[in-house]
């Protein structure tokens, strides 16, 4: 491991995999990425459900969006490596007029930004998703260049292209505390030894607050478990026919097809802040009435895999992308709320631009600013499932 380095990332996730990416598309190589695991990608981003929509309540988030799957539909020309992106849809259901009209107002915003979603009855969701039940439901919202891709195969992606062009990739290594001096970051202090840097990223996901406490940053990014199950292999007629990723807006129970079985989850209102990720079986008693309501052949297969992982949340489900208010050289890429993967190129980015050149010149980062926190007038994100 070297002993000094322009810019230390702390995290191999999808966050610290695309800022080294982008750094070193920059021509910022003098990088080093740290991860405590033996492999990149143990973390959330290994965990997740691999879901890419355009369809969020905030302007900030959509335009993330546009430009991170614009990259996600360009990845193996541009990055030189295969993602599985299946742009089949995602449908949101709704069945409350409050959320309906919300939804309205959404889809008003995300066309204005050049975003095709549209407005559905219920009995059109059900012909794009055979097999949903419709009953109680009033409306739902469609984008057809939303989908699923694989996010190992992006985080490894960002990776190995980084990783060419010179960025340093230490695993087994674990950031144990972070040294400052005259109001700004020196150095580095890890099991495998010191590194003297001036530019230190968190890029830490559920664990981003651990490290903000090594330089005495409160960052409020919190960790909640949340489920993934798969079924077993249903028999052909049950089968989904296509990819489409379905939310249940109100219930956060969703599903797409996953092989021959169905990816689903729901979150659960009553979790509590933690890192605790064992599979709570018992949270299939509160999904199965769901699940029989909406999806009832669900009902006709048993589990065959289960897996828990961490949403990173801050009070607002937005991210923090940007530096620390008061100290030089400490740099957050946190808090994606539920919806980091997708996010990550863009991200990864923005944070590269912004150690670079100061800011980005295309995106506004104000609604991703550490200090928006202090203010009271933070809108936030809606659609957090
Ligand atoms: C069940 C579930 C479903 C999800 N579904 C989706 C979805 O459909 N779409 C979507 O976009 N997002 C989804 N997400 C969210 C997404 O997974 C996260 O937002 C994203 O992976 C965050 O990436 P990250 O790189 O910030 O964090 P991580 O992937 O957690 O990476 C952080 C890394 O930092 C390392 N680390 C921590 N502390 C240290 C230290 N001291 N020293 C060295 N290394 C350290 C960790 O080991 C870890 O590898 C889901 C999450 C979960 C849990």
């Amino acid at each position: 491991m070297k002993k000094t380095a322009d810019v230390v990332i702390i995290g191999g996730g999808c966050m610290g995999a695309s800022t080294a990416y982008h750094l070193s598309r920059r021509g910022v190589t003098d990088v080093v990425l740290l991860e405590r695991e033996p492999m990149l990608g143990m973390g959330s981003t290994g965990r997740n459900a691999g879901g890419v929509r355009h369809q969020f309540s905030s302007e900030a988030n959509v335009k993330l969006s546009i430009e991170s799957i614009r990259s996600f539909e360009n990845f193996a020309e541009e990055v030189g490596y295969e993602i599985d992106f299946h742009q089949e849809g995602y449908l949101f259901l709704l069945s409350q007029e409050e959320n309906l009209n919300a939804f309205r107002r959404n889809i008003e915003m995300q066309r204005r930004l050049g975003v095709e979603v549209e407005m559905l009855a219920a009995t059109d969701a059900q012909r794009l998703a055979p097999g949903l039940e419709v009953e109680g439901l009033i409306g739902a919202t469609f984008c057809n260049r939303d989908g699923i891709a694989d996010p190992n195969g992006v985080t490894v992606g960002f990776a190995k292209a980084a990783q060419e062009a010179g960025v340093e990739i230490c695993r087994d290594t674990e950031v144990t505390a972070i040294k400052t001096d005259g109001g700004r970051v020196v150095a580095v202090e890890t099991t495998r030894g010191a590194m003297r840097t001036r530019t230190v990223v968190n890029a830490a996901g559920p664990h981003a607050r651990q490290i903000g406490k090594m330089v005495g940053l409160d960052i409020p990014v919190h960790p909640y478990r949340r489920h993934i199950f798969i079924t077993e292999p249903l028999e052909e007629s049950l089968r989904l026919k296509s990819h489409i990723m379905v939310i249940d807006f109100e219930t956060t129970f969703y599903f797409h097809r996953e092989g021959a079985g169905i990816l689903f989850g729901m979150s659960d209102p009553e979790e509590p802040t933690s890192f605790n990720t064992t599979v709570s079986w018992e949270l299939l008693e509160k999904i199965t009435p769901v699940a029989a309501r909406r999806l009832p052949r669900l009902l006709e297969s048993g589990i065959a895999h289960a897996w828990a992982g961490l949403y990173e949340i801050t009070p607002d489900a937005m991210p923090i992308i940007g530096p620390a208010p008061d100290l030089d050289g400490f740099l957050m890429i946190n808090g994606f709320s539920g919806h980091g993967f997708q996010h990550s190129p863009a991200a990864g980015r923005i944070l590269a631009d912004i150690i670079t050149q100061g800011r980005p010149v295309d995106i506004d980062i104000a609604p991703f600013a550490f200090d928006r926190f202090s203010r009271a007038d933070i809108a936030g994100e809606a659609t957090m499932v």
